[in-house]
């Protein structure tokens, strides 16, 4: 009998630095499990500026196991993600970072787990932040517990987007085919049995973060955006609150007035309410914003990446950036032949 494959599917961004460091170690896990699985190694080349794609070609050429594609701009991990996704051909499929802080020698336990059938995912979390800022992961862990709160998806603390899945599930992910891609939520909106290995944290062997502060904060908004509409509904109850905050207020004004007549004083309140009801409009506009943009963008049907060129074992998906749902109805029809 054919023996299963699994394909480690790794999204690089200048990763020079790291790439023969990784491919040696992936190489070494790949042989330990050798028994059970073949596997594949796409790697994902998300429009790099340095020389990343020279060396995927020159191992693909020396490997027929490593499989490449190369956007043609960068277009972010999520895209590098869901490309990779998209293109694995495995029965199982697991998602790893370039530059090892993923250790590769976790994948023989998470395979054995899988392969139990009593699990459709084994994921990885990060059960310490060493060598990372303290301000980093105090607002990181911030995030994780304001978003378990607000939406309905219970994202992991320290979850990371380590993981392996069967196919069920990867086709469960590609199936959804929004833009605005927040795949740590994907991966617990679809649900699935998943199990979750601690670990600790584990430095870059070599390169830099590409996450700036900045990028990070986008990147959490997108997350309570992509899965949340608890701060739509926010402008409702303050909107309420103040109501009835300002008739209370009126009453008394009015009685005041009677009482004590009318004395023109009152200005620093008066500025401090405008003030802060024009910011408190504001924030809430702002809000609305960032749904209503996303919707816009959604509504595009903008493709999620644009491979430049690429060599992938599936011949069965269709046009390049095409849209995930119809991908998968392309990769099922091709196989109902
Ligand atoms: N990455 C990517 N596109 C980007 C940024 C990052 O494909 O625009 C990849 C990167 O090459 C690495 C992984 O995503 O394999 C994680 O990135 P990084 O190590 O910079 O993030 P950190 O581990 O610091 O969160
Ligand atoms: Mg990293």
């Amino acid at each position: 009998m054919e023996k299963p494959c699994l394909s480690v599917v790794v999204p690089c961004y200048n990763e020079e630095s790291v790439l023969g460091a990784f491919y040696e170690e992936i190489t070494k896990t790949a042989e330990s499990i050798r028994d059970k699985v073949e596997c594949e190694f796409l790697f994902v080349d998300d429009g790099s500026k340095d020389r990343t794609l020279e060396i995927l070609k020159e191992l693909a050429d020396r490997d027929e196991r490593v499989s490449y594609i190369s956007f043609s701009r960068n277009f972010g991990k999520e895209s590098g993600i869901y490309a990779g996704l998209s293109n694995a051909v495995g029965d199982y499929v697991v998602l790893m970072d370039a530059d090892l802080q993923h250790p590769p020698c976790y994948i023989p336990e998470m395979l054995d787990t899988i392969l139990s059938g009593e699990y459709d995912s084994v994921a990885m979390r990060r059960v310490d932040r060493e060598g990372e800022g303290k301000i980093r992961s105090f607002f990181s862990r911030m995030f994780y517990k304001f978003n378990k709160k607000i939406s309905g998806v219970d994202i992991v603390e320290g979850a990371t987007d380590y993981r392996m899945m069967t196919r069920q599930m990867v086709d469960a992910v590609l199936d959804m085919p929004e833009y605005n891609r927040f795949t740590k939520g994907i991966f617990a909106w679809v649900g699935f049995r998943t199990k979750w290995i601690g670990y600790h944290n584990v430095e870059r062997v070599a390169g830099e973060t590409k996450w700036s502060f900045s990028s990070l904060l986008s990147y959490s908004i997108n997350g309570i955006v992509s899965f949340s509409t608890v701060p739509l509904a926010m402008s409702s109850f303050l909107g309420v609150f103040f109501c009835i905050f300002s008739f209370v207020m009126m009453i008394w004004l009015i009685v005041k007035t009677l009482i004590f007549g009318n004395a023109v004083s009152g200005y620093p309140t008066i500025v401090t309410v405008i003030l802060f009801m024009s910011g408190l409009q504001l924030l809430m506009f702002g809000v609305l914003g960032q749904y209503i943009s996303r919707s816009y963008m959604e509504g595009k049907h903008r493709p999620i990446y644009i491979a430049r060129e690429k060599k992938v074992k599936r011949s069965v998906v269709g046009a390049e950036g095409e849209r995930g749902g119809k991908r998968f109805e392309a990769k099922k029809e091709t196989e109902e032949k």
